[in-house]
């Protein structure tokens, strides 16, 4: 589903990635660990092209990310492919990045009305499910700025099945939310890896990981250095570098 090849990025002087391999099957999630600064948001970046690669390839749903081929030459896509390839792809942020000026259902119907043009009727049927599904039906009206972080964070998440992805990224959902509410947005993402969901996370929770994960990546340095399955790598780490991470994350 999702497949990036040796995947380099730099900014300036700094290799912030530096060949990545990485491959995701339907259905599957992979939870990403590693220090700060390893380049995990970056890695996440490059697969819906918010950051374009040096060299390498992402493709998701068997199409190239940003890219045409032709021949053995690349060429950038145009902007409004990306937009679509986007629409593919969605992508829930450490901040939720709601749009302050919309409610909970406009925040949630935005993008299908927009981006895919479906008609209201039936996108405001997706809306009322989708806001059931992580449990905020009452709020549909409200406005962020009236919930809290973990509301605000569930809304981003229906806001992002609302395009009906076939990957959904995390890039941290729950760091900038107070410990009493990550639990309620843990939930929500577990039931989406129980419903067969294809996701990458990136996360430092740890007992997320070895519960919903079906591939944990360790990254360091712009690089992954272990992967395997939770109980290899966060119970039998076989480098020391995510020893030493491990110890200081549990
Ligand atoms: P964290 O856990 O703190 O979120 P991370 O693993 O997500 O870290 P990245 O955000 O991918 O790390 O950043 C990797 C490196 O690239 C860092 O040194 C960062 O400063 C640098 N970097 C990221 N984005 C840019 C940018 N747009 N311009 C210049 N440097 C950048
Ligand atoms: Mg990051």
């Amino acid at each position: 589903m999702v497949e990036l090849r040796s995947v380099h990025k730099s900014f300036g002087s700094l290799e912030v990635l530096r060949g990545v391999d990485l491959r995701v099957a339907a259905g599957e999630v992979t939870v990403i660990l590693g220090p700060s600064g390893s380049g995990k948001s970056t890695l996440l970046r490059t697969v819906n092209h918010l950051e374009k690669v040096d060299s390498g390839s992402v493709s998701v749903d068997g199409e190239l990310v940003g890219y045409r081929r032709s021949g053995d030459k690349l060429y950038e896509l145009p902007e409004r492919e990306i937009l679509r390839q986007r629409t593919k792809i969605g992508f829930v942020f450490q901040n939720f990045n709601l749009f302050p000026h919309l409610t909970v259902r406009q925040n949630v119907t935005e993008a299908p009305r927009s981006a895919q043009r479906r008609p209201k009727t039936e996108v405001d049927a997706l809306a009322t499910r989708l806001l059931e599904r992580v449990g905020l039906s009452d709020k549909a009206h409200s406005y962020p700025r009236k919930l809290s972080g973990g509301q605000q964070q569930r809304v981003a998440i229906a806001r992002a099945l609302a395009l009906e992805p076939k990957v959904i990224l995390f890039d941290e959902p729950t760091s900038a939310l107070d410990p009493e509410l990550v639990g309620e947005v843990l939930d929500v993402v577990k039931g989406l890896a129980g419903s067969g969901t294809t996701m990458i996370v990136v996360t430092h929770e740890v007992g997320f990981a070895r519960e919903v994960a079906d591939t944990v990546v360790f990254m360091d340095e712009g690089r992954i250095v272990e992967r395997g399955t939770p109980a290899e790598v966060l119970d039998a780490p076989r480098h020391e570098r995510t020893r030493l991470f491990l110890s200081k994350v549990l």
